[in-house]
């Protein structure tokens, strides 16, 4: 099926920024698809990306990506 949503652009169900991740997931709405797709992704514990409308990171389904950046700093006990 060549028609799908994901056929063009796949970089943005792979992307960084959450507006970009946002408009994969609705594309992917649309998606006749969708379910199945979904139920792949899980059971191939993907690492990563928009599956079935899905954020899915290590194989999990997630609220949101945490972007790239500095991790927190830790305050060390006195
Ligand atoms: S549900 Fe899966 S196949 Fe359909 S557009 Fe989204 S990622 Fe592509």
């Amino acid at each position: 099926m060549t028609n799908l949503p994901c056929s063009a652009d796949l970089d943005l169900w792979f992307a960084e920024q959450p507006g970009d991740l946002a408009v994969a997931q609705a594309r992917c709405d649309a998606c006749p698809l969708a379910t199945a797709c979904l139920a792949g992704a899980l059971e191939r514990r993907e690492p990563w990306g928009v599956w079935g409308g899905r954020i899915i990171v290590d194989g999990e389904v997630v609220a949101t990506k945490r972007g790239r950046g500095r991790p927190r700093k830790l305050v060390a006990a006195s």
